[in-house]
């Protein structure tokens, strides 16, 4: 059960002047989970992120990090958290192994350590045959990953990345949600993302948070959040089936929950107060009929993003 709260944000606040970046920000994070902070460019998210890690102090607000506080206990907080910055700076002179072997000394770690964590770190990440080429030839994908092996050297609890597929070809994508979801689910470590790249990060995220001009605006499982933004609006389903004939409208009438049918194109599109799928899927079935494309709308975190972006930009 993923029930320990490792990060507990309070009303915390970033003014800058009189522009406010983050505005009374209420978060609990939990131990093991994969968490979005999802919103467009200028949401706050990064703002958000320094202020956990202590680089930047909140004008208002506290944020808890595994019992710490991020602004005051600054070392401990580093101790155990691990952040990759969507730019990530690396020694382009110097080879992948060389700039794990720098960070491993920069966290104290002994010698044996450093070189057992470079080999086991640089094959998990799949750099292992590259290791000794200067970073300065890496594609944005390999930096990314020899990113997260450069936080991984110092065993962290809990990851914090930001943007971490910006810029990634679809391959390079594929891999780095790979590998976040393997530090989750194969390591136990909490792990939170800020992105504006829904699509990609919503596969991964156990809860997401909608993110806009600083404020946060819904949390929770993706689909859980459909059903608050939603709940007073009927569910719209779009159905194709084989044969379109006259008994259809009528089998689906003796559905419970169904309020209006209509044909249009070709497609039956269903709207209800209810969740009516499964019954209307055995009432087909069992008529004979084939279902050949079905969908709810308006109920996707692009539906959920666009509608709170639309009121709000
Ligand atoms: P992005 O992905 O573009 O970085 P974001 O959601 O991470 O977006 P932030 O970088 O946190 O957003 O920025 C939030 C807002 O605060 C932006 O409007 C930004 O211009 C402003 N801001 C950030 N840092 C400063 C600063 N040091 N001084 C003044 N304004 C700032």
């Amino acid at each position: 059960m993923k029930d320990n709260i490792i990060i507990k944000i309070r009303e915390l606040t970033k003014k800058y002047g009189d522009f406010t970046a983050v505005n009374n920000l209420n978060l609990e994070i939990y131990e093991g989970e994969v968490f979005g902070l999802l919103g467009p460019n200028g949401a706050g998210k990064t703002t958000t992120l320094l202020m956990l890690l202590g680089l930047t102090e909140p004008t208002k607000g506290v944020a808890e990090v595994n019992g710490y506080d991020a602004t005051k206990e600054t070392l401990q907080v580093k101790r155990i958290v691990g952040y990759l910055p969507d730019h990530v700076g690396f020694y382009e002179d110097m080879t992948g192994r060389e700039n794990l072997r720098f960070i491993g000394q920069l966290n104290g770690l002994d010698h044996y350590t450093i070189e057992e964590r470079i080999e086991r770190l640089l094959e998990r990440v799949k750099l292992l045959d590259v290791g000794d080429k200067k970073v300065g030839a890496y594609s944005r994908g390999m930096k990314q990953r020899l990113g997260i092996a450069d936080i991984l050297m110092k065993e962290p609890k809990i990851i914090i990345l930001d943007e971490p597929t910006l810029g990634l070809d679809p391959e390079g994508v594929k891999e780095m949600l790979d590998l976040i979801m393997e530090l989750s689910k194969k390591d136990n470590r909490t792990i939170l993302i800020s992105s504006h790249l829904l699509h990609q990060i919503q596969k991964i995220c156990d809860r997401v948070g909608i993110f806009v001009k600083g404020n946060l605006l819904a949390k929770g499982p993706i689909e859980t959040l459909g059903e608050k933004v939603f709940s007073d609006e009927p569910l719209t389903l779009e159905i194709e089936i084989l044969p379109l004939d006259d008994r259809v409208k009528k089998l689906l009438n003796s559905i419970n929950g169904i309020t209006d049918i209509k044909i249009i194109e070709g497609k039956i599109i269903i709207q209800s107060h209810e969740e009516v799928r499964k019954d209307l899927v055995k009432v087909l079935s069992q008529n004979d009929y084939e279902i050949r494309y079905l969908k709810q709308r308006g109920r996707e975190l692009d539906d959920i993003y666009s509608r709170y972006f639309a009121g709000k930009e």
